[in-house]
């Protein structure tokens, strides 16, 4: 396992829908393993396979509640709202407003290439759509609500309010 070098804005390959995965290969094993490692050195909570410059669907998310695998994930249900803070690993040193579904049930492959189906909410839910976002090749900042702010800005804002918002911070 090794660390991958992530993406950033700019780059033309994050603007790129990402494949189906037919066959998990030992090399797209490897992927995985890497793209963990990757995400746990960038203290992110959600990477995908684009990120790293390989435009398949796979996805890793950690929220604090252990690792989960997607591969080929599809979203099949959605409802309620939340809005929160969100940041992006390709977009170093930002965040920005958006609006999400506060429920999600998606369909996706483990890592045994076995269906499996999983219900999210909250900062799940979050990371969830925002890594489905990436495999279309699409980024949070054009679904911003206001300014893209400066993370260190928006710390310091929320110092003055007397409270901290740190549920929704995490960068994916
Ligand atoms: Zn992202």
């Amino acid at each position: 396992m090794a660390l991958r070098s992530i993406r950033t804005i700019g780059d033309e390959i994050l603007l790129r829908p990402s494949r189906e995965v037919t066959e998990l290969t030992p090399r797209l094993k490897e992927l995985i393993g890497d793209m963990y490692d990757t995400l746990y050195e960038a203290d992110g909570v959600g990477l995908a396979a684009v990120q790293v410059g390989v435009l398949r669907r796979i996805i890793v998310i950690d929220v604090g509640d252990g690792p989960i695998t997607l591969i080929n994930p599809r979203l099949l249900e959605k409802s309620g709202e939340q809005k929160g803070n969100e940041g992006c690993l390709s977009v170093p040193g930002k965040v920005g407003l958006v609006t999400r579904p506060n429920y999600v049930k998606i369909l996706y492959y483990d890592e045994n290439m076995q269906p499996q189906e999983l219900e999210a909410t909250e900062l799940l839910a979050r990371g969830i759509c925002h890594e489905l976002d990436h495999l279309e090749g699409e980024l949070y900042v054009d679904r911003v609500e206001g300014e893209l702010k400066d993370v260190e800005e928006e710390e310091e804002e929320n110092e003055g309010k007397g409270k901290g918002k740190g549920k929704g911070r995490g960068r994916k």
